[in-house]
Protein backbone atom coordinates (compact mmCIF):
# COMPACT_ATOMS: atom_id res chain seq x y z
CA UNK A 1 0.00 0.00 0.00
CA UNK A 2 3.03 2.34 0.69
CA UNK A 3 3.66 1.92 -2.99
CA UNK A 4 0.07 3.17 -4.20
CA UNK A 5 0.49 6.66 -1.77
CA UNK A 6 3.62 7.54 -3.41
CA UNK A 7 2.21 7.29 -7.15
CA UNK A 8 -1.40 9.29 -5.71
CA UNK A 9 1.58 11.67 -3.91
CA UNK A 10 3.27 11.97 -7.52
CA UNK A 11 0.23 12.52 -9.45
CA UNK A 12 -1.29 15.12 -6.89
CA UNK A 13 2.49 17.28 -7.21
CA UNK A 14 2.25 17.02 -10.66
CA UNK A 15 -1.07 18.57 -11.17
CA UNK A 16 -0.09 21.23 -8.33
CA UNK A 17 3.09 22.09 -10.42
CA UNK A 18 1.35 22.47 -13.67
CA UNK A 19 -1.26 24.88 -11.76
CA UNK A 20 1.78 26.89 -10.66
CA UNK A 21 3.31 26.98 -14.20
CA UNK A 22 0.41 28.28 -15.59
CA UNK A 23 -0.75 30.62 -13.09
CA UNK A 24 3.06 32.04 -13.41
CA UNK A 25 2.19 32.47 -16.88
CA UNK A 26 -0.82 34.41 -16.11
CA UNK A 27 0.46 38.28 -16.93
CA UNK A 28 2.49 39.72 -19.25
CA UNK A 29 5.98 40.79 -17.80
CA UNK A 30 5.46 44.71 -18.96
CA UNK A 31 2.39 46.52 -19.25
CA UNK A 32 2.47 47.79 -22.21
CA UNK A 33 3.68 46.06 -25.88
CA UNK A 34 4.81 47.23 -29.52
CA UNK A 35 2.36 46.74 -32.03
CA UNK A 36 3.55 44.01 -34.78
CA UNK A 37 1.82 45.74 -37.57
CA UNK A 38 2.63 50.03 -36.89
CA UNK A 39 5.02 49.72 -33.83
CA UNK A 40 2.69 51.65 -32.20
CA UNK A 41 3.23 51.18 -27.72
CA UNK A 42 -0.22 49.85 -26.53
CA UNK A 43 -1.22 48.62 -23.22
CA UNK A 44 -2.03 45.26 -22.54
CA UNK A 45 -6.08 44.63 -23.04
CA UNK A 46 -8.30 41.02 -22.38
CA UNK A 47 -7.39 39.99 -25.91
CA UNK A 48 -4.08 40.76 -26.22
CA UNK A 49 -2.97 39.45 -22.68
CA UNK A 50 -4.79 36.07 -23.74
CA UNK A 51 -3.19 36.01 -27.23
CA UNK A 52 0.36 36.67 -24.94
CA UNK A 53 -1.07 33.18 -23.10
CA UNK A 54 -1.12 31.74 -25.86
CA UNK A 55 2.25 31.91 -26.62
CA UNK A 56 1.92 34.49 -29.35
CA UNK A 57 4.79 37.19 -29.29
CA UNK A 58 3.41 39.43 -32.65
CA UNK A 59 0.73 41.07 -31.18
CA UNK A 60 -1.52 43.54 -32.42
CA UNK A 61 -2.87 47.31 -31.51
CA UNK A 62 -6.73 47.52 -31.28
CA UNK A 63 -6.53 49.50 -34.34
CA UNK A 64 -4.22 47.19 -36.81
CA UNK A 65 -6.43 43.95 -35.03
CA UNK A 66 -9.84 46.07 -35.74
CA UNK A 67 -8.56 46.58 -39.41
CA UNK A 68 -6.80 42.51 -39.71
CA UNK A 69 -10.75 41.20 -38.80
CA UNK A 70 -12.16 43.60 -41.56
CA UNK A 71 -9.67 42.11 -44.03
CA UNK A 72 -9.91 38.31 -42.60
CA UNK A 73 -13.80 37.92 -41.83
CA UNK A 74 -13.64 34.31 -41.71
CA UNK A 75 -10.65 33.65 -39.88
CA UNK A 76 -11.76 34.94 -36.35
CA UNK A 77 -14.09 31.84 -35.69
CA UNK A 78 -11.06 29.89 -36.21
CA UNK A 79 -8.79 31.81 -33.65
CA UNK A 80 -12.12 31.99 -31.15
CA UNK A 81 -11.56 27.78 -30.98
CA UNK A 82 -8.04 28.07 -30.26
CA UNK A 83 -9.18 27.79 -26.54
CA UNK A 84 -10.65 25.05 -27.30
CA UNK A 85 -7.67 23.06 -29.15
CA UNK A 86 -5.39 24.16 -25.55
CA UNK A 87 -7.86 22.71 -23.30
CA UNK A 88 -7.89 19.25 -25.24
CA UNK A 89 -3.54 19.33 -25.70
CA UNK A 90 -3.35 19.87 -21.76
CA UNK A 91 -5.83 17.20 -21.44
CA UNK A 92 -3.86 15.21 -23.70
CA UNK A 93 -0.44 16.36 -21.98
CA UNK A 94 -2.13 15.27 -18.57
CA UNK A 95 -4.22 12.02 -19.30
CA UNK A 96 -1.28 9.93 -20.20
CA UNK A 97 0.99 10.12 -16.98
CA UNK A 98 -2.36 9.70 -14.87
CA UNK A 99 -3.11 6.49 -16.79
CA UNK A 100 0.28 5.59 -16.20
CA UNK A 101 0.35 6.11 -12.61
CA UNK A 102 -3.61 4.10 -12.19
CA UNK A 103 -1.72 1.29 -14.78
CA UNK A 104 0.97 1.26 -11.86
CA UNK A 105 -1.50 0.67 -9.23
CA UNK A 106 -2.89 -2.40 -10.32
CA UNK A 107 -0.20 -4.27 -12.14
ZN1 LIG B 1 -0.98 48.65 -34.70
Amino acid sequence: MQGNEFYIFLLLASVYGLFILLKDKKNPPTETFTCARCNKQEKYSPRTINAWRRGYDRLYCYTCHSQWLKDHPFRQTAADTRGGCLSVFIIVVLVPPTIYSVAKLFF
